[in-house]
């Protein structure tokens, strides 16, 4: 998950901070003023007025980047540190912050300021940084200015109360002490999505917070295709017997996980000077400044691989966001583009290389070394076919690559089912039961490993919030092929656990863009093609087929 914007994107968790104010920050970098004069024929006097508009804009957006990210620092306090009691008080400090960010987002001046700077935006080249905030400033801007601020107080105030009461009913295996909840925020989700008159489908406003350029119809041609290519995969695996992960489940002491954890996601390139990791109950990345991008974990004594892949799931986030080019800091730009490319680079990292043979041809003689007692004389081979072990499961993060996305697709098919009013908020747990017995063959005995186990709904909006786990998934292998293809010298790196070639393919490629381009452009431009789900299909074939002699 991410919490910056969009996911793990961030993150669910913030979905309604995330996604009601999005814009971030005041580009710092001078500007260029020679580009003011480019491509019209300007006085000098249009040409000052014009730069005093643009730095303008700058401040206002900077002020409100200030806000966002003080609620980014309160809402990771809140899943980090903070006491229980400071629960009510945090919700309403929350609430507070996100009415007056978004009343600055929202302010006429602000919609006046980008009207005026239309022409300059025109002259520039679509490249260009500064064609980019004015560009993605109005698009945002035309998009909050829908929603009146008091709607954003009250919807960020209900999620921060209802996280607080997810964290307590999800052990207590409690969904009753949480449907109220949920009610509401499935009638504050309709809401939001009413303020966006014109839709085709009640779901396509929320999704396209998350993943802008996506609805509700391409998402479900999207999974719709990909259902058809992965179901006989998985069908053909689960008629093989089950590769044996009994090497993961032994007595892993937590300080070891963690300071080995640490280590991996150091080489892969995550600068702890810019970041830091902390514990929580929903493992999440979240951004301050490009100079703060932090990340949470979680560990579980009894299975290694739980905290070790969150762990590089989550520095895929925060590398994205800390490759973000340092001329963007504080603008709008400074985030990454969409929920679907955020989780590609935590997929791209946390599977296509950290579960691959090469990768752990570089690092397993280092786990062994870590954890000799448990896997002294667990071969390389084992501990690879444990990683990658593929079987029906009932918790989503913790799915095999196979399988993961049939998660995705019950719980956005649940999402439309809620919002269109076929499903009721009641009868939620006992579909996820009959869904799970459909798709995968077995059922949850409990709510807590139903649905309850994943953050989003109780923490954000439903409609939107799972798409982009997908999609993730489809477009790493889309990346990582094209990478690999301009430079085959990767593969032999990442087996010496260099990572530095493919880290600057994706810095160049995707990381340093922010949200200058949308998730279409940026698949296009990186890749040569529009997001296909052949790679990843392939990918999987190649990699599952030799695991299972398929
Ligand atoms: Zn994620």
């Amino acid at each position: 998950m991410q919490i910056a914007r969009s996911g793990c994107l961030a993150i669910p968790q913030f979905q309604w901070y995330n996604l009601v104010l999005q814009p971030r920050g005041i580009c710092i970098e001078a500007t260029n003023t020679a580009k003011f004069g480019s491509g019209a024929s300007r006085s000098w006097l249009e040409e000052t007025a014009l730069e005093q508009q643009f730095q303008e804009l700058k401040t206002r957006l900077a002020e409100i980047d200030d806000l966002q990210a003080a609620n980014a620092l309160l809402t990771w306090d809140q899943a980090t540190y903070m006491p229980a009691g400071g629960a009510a008080a945090r919700s309403r400090q929350l609430s507070t912050i996100a009415r007056l960010a978004h009343e600055k987002a929202t302010a006429p001046a602000l919609g006046r300021l980008l009207e005026t700077l239309r022409p300059y935006e025109e002259s520039l080249d679509y490249d260009t940084d500064e064609a980019g905030l004015v560009r993605v400033a109005r698009r945002t801007f035309e998009r909050l200015v829908n929603v009146p601020s008091d709607f954003v107080a009250r919807l960020n105030g209900h999620a921060a109360q209802s996280y607080e009461a997810w964290t307590r009913a999800r052990p207590a295996n409690d969904f009753a002490a949480v449907q109220p909840m949920l009610e509401t925020t499935l009638e504050l989700s309709r809401q939001l999505a009413d303020f966006f008159p014109g839709y085709d489908h009640i779901a396509d406003p929320l999704i396209a917070f998350a993943d802008y350029g996506m609805q509700a119809r391409t998402v479900q041609a999207l999974f719709a295709d990909l259902r058809e290519q992965l179901v006989p995969i998985a069908q053909e695996i689960f008629a093989r017997p089950t590769a044996d992960a009994s090497c993961l489940q032994q007595a892993f002491p937590i300080d070891r996980q963690q300071a080995f954890g640490e280590h991996v996601i150091k080489q892969l390139g995550y600068d702890f000077s810019r970041g830091r990791q902390d514990t929580t109950h929903h493992p999440f990345m979240i951004k301050f400044s490009l100079g703060d991008v932090r990340i949470t974990t979680r560990f579980n004594e009894h299975d290694l691989g739980d905290g070790l892949f969150s762990t590089i799931h989550e520095s895929g986030h925060a590398m994205y966001e800390q490759g973000v080019s340092s001329a963007l800091e504080a603008t709008p730009l400074a985030d990454g583009t969409s929920s679907g490319v955020h989780e590609s680079q935590s997929r791209l990292w946390e599977n296509i290389v950290g579960r691959s043979r090469d990768f752990w041809e570089a690092f397993y003689p280092q786990l062994q070394a870590t954890f000799l007692d448990q896997l002294g004389n667990v071969t390389l081979d084992t501990f690879y076919r444990a990683i990658n072990r593929v079987a029906p499961s009932l918790i989503r993060v913790d799915a095999d690559e196979v399988t993961y996305n049939l998660h995705v697709m019950m719980r956005f098919d649940f999402e439309l089912d809620l919002l269109e009013g076929r499903l009721t908020v009641r009868d939620l747990p006992e579909a996820w039961r009959e869904r799970c017995k459909a798709d995968l063959g077995i059922a949850p005995a409990d709510d807590r490993d139903g649905v309850l186990q994943d953050v989003h709904w109780f923490a954000g909006s439903i409609g939107g919030a799972f798409q982009g786990y997908a999609i993730g998934n489809i477009l790493s292998a889309q990346f990582f092929a094209a990478a690999t293809q301009e430079r085959p010298d990767i593969l032999a790196d990442v087996r010496r656990g260099d990572f530095g070639v493919l880290r600057d393919w994706l810095t160049r490629n995707i990381y340093r863009h922010g949200s200058k381009f949308t998730a279409a452009e940026i698949t296009e431009r990186a890749t040569g093609r529009p997001l296909s789900i052949e790679p990843y299909i392939a990918y999987l074939r190649a990699k599952y087929g030799e695991l299972y002699a398929l």
